[in-house]
């Protein structure tokens, strides 16, 4: 047996343990199943095991909780299946682990104690990632700055200031603060910026070239881009080494299935849907959670050396879900915030593709509400309760009525894909 599947296989006997002993959700899913924890004994034994779904997160959140809440160090929240975030905790050593994960992904992306990372996404708002990299960062012994996302005059002030040679950013932000260079005459090519460690969104295609977003940064910028993916429930990153084809497993922190739609593992290469189980964590451990991102998975050896299986760009979500900004929002969650407006009795949600294939969001309301106070007050509520604001767009109540009501439906068109 490889020593991987070996170190992977004590972790998961540990973890079948801990969660029979502590987790209310799995004591409840051992005992429904009737499930003989014992005979789980390396990765291949968890086909034995049910998924845990995004649902049962929502559903029975707390149920996950392994310890008592008082040991909880850090607070935070998913963006929600549903109306409500799911909360997600993270005792003193999850957060531990967060950084050794981190460390081990910036260490994956060329990274070492002589770089100086410009953090450009939140590290607040019960944000993870943002916590993360700068932890990560002083694991490794670099430096961060920690700028937080927008203001591309702050950006740039501080690359000029500092001179980081990592930039941690939403992929699609960087067009925008290269037009921003230009038009006010900064040199970008001499700022020593060597690369960008880009996240929520993809920048290659399943065959890893660039997408549209990865060749417009670089035809511009003389960058090396590095594209990690990761989510809260994970608590760890996939992130890309200097070969770029594909982000590489950690297998310390994750053991990692890719199902077809009948639940079957997809082979070398195949597309299916990220399952990950999370090993060494306190909090709320997971086991065969179903991220519903679809991605290519390849078991190969890379070009670097390392044997970690590694995951291509996600290329489809499960359902509805819509990655925006680097969030991930599920339809409902927008119909919420839209709902608890009163002045809004008419609307109609349109997700499409933007140039970079990524999604956009624009809500259609009624012109009479076309005002700043209006605008200001709404993208307030939608930053508040999403961490993002989709576009807005105003016309007639005539038209927009048509719109949602056309056709001999049952329901209203309250949600489009165009
Ligand atoms: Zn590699």
């Amino acid at each position: 047996m490889p020593q991987q599947i070996i170190n992977q296989s004590e972790k998961l006997q540990a973890l079948i343990q801990y969660v029979a002993d502590n987790s209310v959700f799995y004591q409840r899913v051992f005992a429904e199943k009737g499930i003989d924890i014992t005979s789980i004994k390396t990765p291949a034994d968890l086909a034995q095991l049910p998924f845990t779904t995004k649902d049962d997160l929502a559903k029975y959140n707390d149920d996950f909780l392994c310890v008592p809440k008082s040991k909880i160090t850090d607070f935070v929240t998913t963006s929600g299946t549903m109306s409500d975030p799911v909360a997600f905790y993270l005792a003193d050593s999850d957060v531990e682990r967060l950084a050794t994960n981190e460390a081990m992904s910036f260490k994956c992306a060329d990274g070492s104690e002589n770089d100086i990372y410009q953090l450009m996404t939140t590290i607040d708002k019960r944000f993870m990632a943002g916590l993360a990299y700068w932890m990560g960062a002083r694991k490794i012994g670099a430096g961060i700055i920690r700028v937080g996302p927008g203001a591309p005059f702050l950006q740039w002030e501080s690359i000029q200031r500092f001179s980081p040679t990592v930039l941690i950013a939403i992929p699609s932000f960087i067009p925008r603060l290269l037009d921003y260079a230009e038009s006010n005459g900064i040199d970008y090519a001499a700022s020593g910026v060597k690369s960008i460690i880009c996240i929520g969104e993809p920048i290659r295609n399943p065959d890893f070239s660039y997408n549209e977003l990865g060749k417009r940064i670089t035809s511009q910028w003389n960058v090396k881009l590095y594209s990690t993916y990761a989510s809260t429930e994970m608590g760890a990153a996939f992130t890309e080494c200097s070969v770029g084809n594909g982000g590489h497993l950690n297998p310390d922190l994750l053991i990692l299935e890719v199902v077809d739609e009948h639940d079957n593992a997809v082979e070398d290469g195949g597309l299916g849907e990220v399952v990950v189980t999370t090993l060494g964590v306190e909090g709320m451990p997971l086991l065969r959670y179903k991220t519903g991102d679809l991605c290519n998975v390849h078991y190969s050896k890379c070009a670097c050396g390392r044997d970690s299986a590694r995951l291509g760009p996600v290329v489809g979500r499960k359902q509805q879900m819509i990655k925006f900004k680097g969030t991930t929002i599920f339809p409902p969650a927008i119909f919420d915030v839209l709902d608890m407006v009163k002045e809004i009795e008419l609307y109609q949600v349109v997700v499409s593709k933007n140039e970079y294939g990524n999604d956009e969001i624009t809500i259609l309301l009624p012109m009479q509400l076309q005002t700043a106070v209006f605008k200001e007050m709404l993208h307030s509520l939608f930053k508040s309760k999403l961490r993002v604001s989709p576009a807005m767009e105003f016309i007639t109540a005539e038209e927009l009525s048509f719109r949602i009501y056309k056709q001999e439906k049952r329901k209203p068109d309250k949600l489009i894909y165009i």
